[in-house]
Order: structure tokens, then sequence, then C-alpha cells
């Protein structure tokens, strides 16, 4: 294998697992030799440019059908949205346009694309999530223009650590996670797409690793999901241990059955977030206490019009079915806006949506959709026999948690509120008067806490949840549960990584809640630390400087 100069690399851990195999280094490039070849002049006519550009947008869009007809679920809906984006009507508009004021063909497409980049940042949130998707539709369609294979991941001959800056949705959707070992990104952070599909296919990931792309194709790696390292040309022998006692310790993680608790038997309770009735029937499979996150709002983000009370209980009775007898279901009311829209219930055209109207703040000049939302909530409880605890997103004050609260109690249901804001953290003790839980969304609380777009791919040292103040509003949050004597949970990414959740549990939080794919490698992590290492980890990390530190701390601690 070639070697290169680098030896350990580090990034953001996203996907825990240890891989040893050979680099395929992922360019998303078109060869500057066959755009240098390329005739402009034979484009010259706007018209017969246009008509190039539909011939080789037309081809694309088939390549990404041709692929969602080959895979199934989730990596279907993204090819089959990326087939619809490379033929979309604005983006040729805007080609046209570049074409029609004298423009070259291949300057045209760069120019369109760059103006809906613009557009999309401009958005933020799951709309800026696209501008990968649209600058991969770019260079394909380019890459047609020219003569060229489109550009992108080719299917590995031999298990690879797929190495990127970033991998675009149409890259990952069709991933085989017999060929690909690893997943290693320069760029993107835990909540990027790459993370996303990394999760989902559990193919250990680690990503914003700096310097990942001056590794040379076919160098070996040891890529390690939990430490966030990629070794460069290791010891064979070494990693192959590595990659085995990993393997070992993941077999003994996957036939964990649960109750949580910790080794000496504190309770904890494993919870599991859904997003719709089938993700709730597959979840209640796993050994979970009940759902700590029904994301409501992700059943309508291609609704136009409010569904009817009636819809929406019989939608809602449709993921709180599976979960009756003892357990529970925590229903999150619409977090409509910013990065979620709803076109129903979302502001338009505002400023920086992540800090507008969006979630709780909706129902600010909308009363009566979340009082629609909340009777629906009882009528599906009702007729289900579920328990339904209810709880709002985004609250900032404990005026906005007695009001929510006052009108989930009316309704026969027990209101919480997440802590997602630092003020709500701050003022837990005085939200634990008002409510009868608090679950701390980690992804938007480090989001508002660090000042950093948890989409920002170049922010992803920021958007980590092992920041030292992030830990500390956990922490404060918590103490408050305790004195309270009520349940607090974690309902954020932060509750699937299995050293965290230690470290939340040592500050004492009561319940875990996670993608059911992450429900294992936790409650098996947490079965095999005592209350008192748990409280020792959240020392350490409490008292580390940054996330690196505390990860390190915590894993010398807990193993
Ligand atoms: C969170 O912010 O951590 C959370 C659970 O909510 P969402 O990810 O849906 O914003
Ligand atoms: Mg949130």
């Amino acid at each position: 294998m070639v070697t290169s100069s680098v030896p350990l690399l580090r990034g953001t851990p996203v996907v825990p697992g240890v891989a040893f195999a050979p680099a395929l280094v992922v360019r998303a490039e078109v060869s500057p030799e066959a755009l240098a070849r390329f005739d402009s002049a034979a484009y010259a006519d706007p018209d017969a440019a246009l008509v190039a550009y539909d011939e080789a947008a037309q081809a694309v869009s088939d390549g990404f059908l041709r692929k969602a007809a080959a895979v199934t679920g989730d990596a279907t809906k993204v090819l089959t949205a990326s087939a619809g984006l490379a033929r979309d009507k604005g983006l040729r508009g805007a080609v046209r346009k570049h074409l029609r004021a004298g423009e070259g063909l291949l300057e045209s497409v760069q120019a369109g694309v760059d103006q809906f980049v613009t557009v999309f940042t401009g958005m933020g949130g799951l709309m800026a999530e696209r501008v990968t998707d649209l600058r991969d539709i770019g260079l394909r369609i380019t890459a047609h223009l020219v003569g060229e294979p489109e550009p992108g991941v080719g299917v590995p001959e031999a298990p690879s650590v797929l190495v990127a800056e970033d991998l675009a949705p149409a890259d990952t959707a069709g991933l085989d996670p017999a060929l690909v070992a690893a997943l290693v990104t320069e760029r993107g952070g835990p909540t990027s797409h790459t993370a996303i599909i990394a999760r989902q296919l559990g193919i250990p990931c680690v990503v914003g690793v700096t310097g990942a792309m001056t590794v040379l194709p076919g160098t070996a790696l040891l890529v390690d999901g939990t430490a966030g390292t990629v070794e460069t040309a290791p010891d064979e022998q070494v990693a192959r241990e590595r990659v085995a006692a990993d393997a070992a310790a993941r077999a003994a993680l996957a036939s964990w059955s649960g109750p949580g608790r910790t080794a000496d038997g504190r309770p904890v309770k494993v919870l599991a977030n859904v997003a719709d009735g089938a993700s709730s029937r597959s979840a209640a499979d796993a050994p979970v206490q009940g759902v700590g996150l029904f994301r409501t709002e992700l059943c309508f983000l291609n609704r136009q019009d409010e569904p009817s009370v009636d819809e929406q209980a019989s939608i809602y009775a449709e993921v709180l079915a599976p979960f009756g007898g003892d357990r529970y279901v925590v229903v999150r009311t619409l977090d409509a806006g910013s990065d979620k829209p709803v076109a129903f219930a979302t502001h338009e055209g505002e400023e920086n949506p992540a800090l507008g109207v969006r979630g709780l703040r909706l129902s600010f000049d909308n009363p009566g959709l979340l009082d629609r939302q909340l009777d629906a909530v009882q009528r599906a409880a009702a007729s289900t026999g579920t328990e339904a605890w209810v709880m709002a997103p985004m609250v900032a004050t404990v005026a906005e948690a007695a009001e929510f609260a006052d009108k989930v109690r009316s309704r026969g249901l027990r209101p919480g509120v997440m802590v997602e804001v630092p003020s709500a953290a701050l003022l837990a003790h005085r939200m634990l008067e008002v409510v009868d839980f608090l679950s701390i969304g980690t992804n938007d609380l480090t989001q508002y806490t660090m000042a950093a777009d948890r989409m920002a791919t170049d922010l992803a040292h920021l958007t980590d949840a092992w920041q030292p103040a992030v830990l500390q509003l956990i922490a404060i949050t918590a103490e408050a549960g305790r004195r309270a004597g009520k349940p607090v949970g974690v309902c954020g990414e932060a509750a699937a990584d299995p050293l965290l959740a230690c470290v939340l549990v040592g500050m004492g939080i009561t319940s875990l809640s996670m993608a059911a794919a992450a429900v294992r490698p936790v409650g098996a992590q947490l079965a095999r630390a005592s209350s008192h290492d748990c409280e020792e980890a959240a020392e350490a990390a409490l008292a580390a400087s940054d996330p690196l530190a505390a990860r390190d701390a915590v894993r010398a601690l807990l193993g």
C-alpha cells in the first residue's frame, strides 16, 4: 500500500467502530484537462447551448433515478429528490438568463448553480444542507457537457475507507456497508448529511478531519470512530488486533436487552426518537421503555395546509399505539421553522430563522395551531390508551413554560419543556416549578450556546456537545431536576454517544432518548459503568478544557 506523510489526523467522532482499510479518496471535480479541451464556440448560440444543458441535466437526472431504483428507504427518497433538483425549472431559468447575456455554456451552468447556492445558503438549515447536493449536480452536468464520466464515489473493489472533502447525498445514498469500511470527511459536523447516513448504516465515521484530503489514495488507514482519530499507515498487526477487539466489543453490545441501568443498578430510562408511525413501530421492537422524542413536525414537511384535528389524531395514534402497556411517548409539539420549514406554520422571509419565530414561538400569534395539535394528541392518547407526555420546543422563559403547561394539563396530559436555549437551562429550577419534566435538546442547546449554526460544516469543532460550556448548562439543568425530584432527560444527539451518555447520567440525567440504532451500544456501555464511574466521568468532562480533552479523559476512565 502507498503511505502518506501524515501520521495521525483528528476530527469529530460520529459513529463508533474501528476499521482498517486502504483509502479511496473521492475528489469532487471535473478534470482540468477536459475543461480546457471544451469547445465553447460550438455553443455560441444560446438556444443550442440550452438544448445541450437540457440533455445533460436529463442524463444526470436519469442517473439519479437509476440509482434510486437500486436502493430502498431513505436512500431512494434522497436520490429521487436529487433527480428532481437536476431538472429544476428555476435552475434552468438561471442558466438560460446567463446564456442569453452572452456567457459561455460552462460559465452559465456555474453561475446558475452559484446563484441557487446563495439562495439556499441564505435560507439556512435544511435548505443550506442541499447546497452540497446542488454543487454536486452542477459538477455532474458539467462532466456530461465536457464528455467525462460523472465525478463522485465509484464502487470500491474491496472494502475501503472513503475519504472526501464532504459527501453529497447522491454519494452516500447508495453506499454499500460491505464495501465501505469507514467514512472520513474533511468538512462536515455531527449533524451533516454524511454523519446522518453513516449513523443509519452503522459505518464508523469521523468528520471535520483537518488534513483528510492530504491522504494519498491507497494509504492504509486505521479509523477509530469513537476516538475521532485516523492513523495513516499504522503497524498492520496492531491495527488488525484493534479491529478484532472492537468487533468483539460490538458483538457484546448487540446482545444488550435492557432495561436501562448502571452496573450498580441505578435505573436510567433508555428511550427512542421517532418521526412517524413506521419508525415508532420499528423502535417498539428495540429494548426501550418508550419514546423520548416524537418530532411531530417531520410528519408535515410536505403538507401545504394544516391537517384537521381528526387527521392529526390518527397520525399521532399510529405513533402512540405501539407503546401501550407500561411504556409511554413524549410528543413534541410542532418545531416548525428554521431548519424544518412547514408550509402552513413557518414564518416566511425571516432574516435569521434560527433565532426567529420557530417552535413554541409560532403559537404567539397563532394559538389555535397549538390548541388544535394538543386536542389531537389528547384524542390519540385516549384512543390508544398510551400514556402521553407533551413538551414544547424552543422555550426561553418561565412564563412560556407556565402557559404551555396549563394548556397541556387542562387536557389531562403531562407537560414538560425542552431545554434548547441557554436561558431555559439557567432557569431550569424555575421551569420545574411549572412543568413536570425537562428534556434537553443538545443539538440546539449546543448551537445557541456556542453561537454556531448546527448545519455549518466549518464549525464542527464548536457544534460539539462535549464543549465545556454546553456540559456546564446540562449539569445545571440536571441538578435542578435532582433537587426538584423531577425527571430531566436528554433527547439530542448527545444521548446516542455511549461515553457522553455515561457523563450525562453522572450529572443526574434520568432518561436518554436516541435513534433506535444507538440504543444497544448506549445501554450496554451504561451497564458496564457504576454510578460512581459515571459521576467521575462527569467531573472529568466538566473539568476538561475542550471536547478532545474531555473525550480522552472520559475514555481513560470508562474504557
Ligand atoms: C435538539 O435540538 O437537540 C432536538 C432534539 O431537537 P431537533 O434536533 O429536532 O431540533
Ligand atoms: Mg431542537
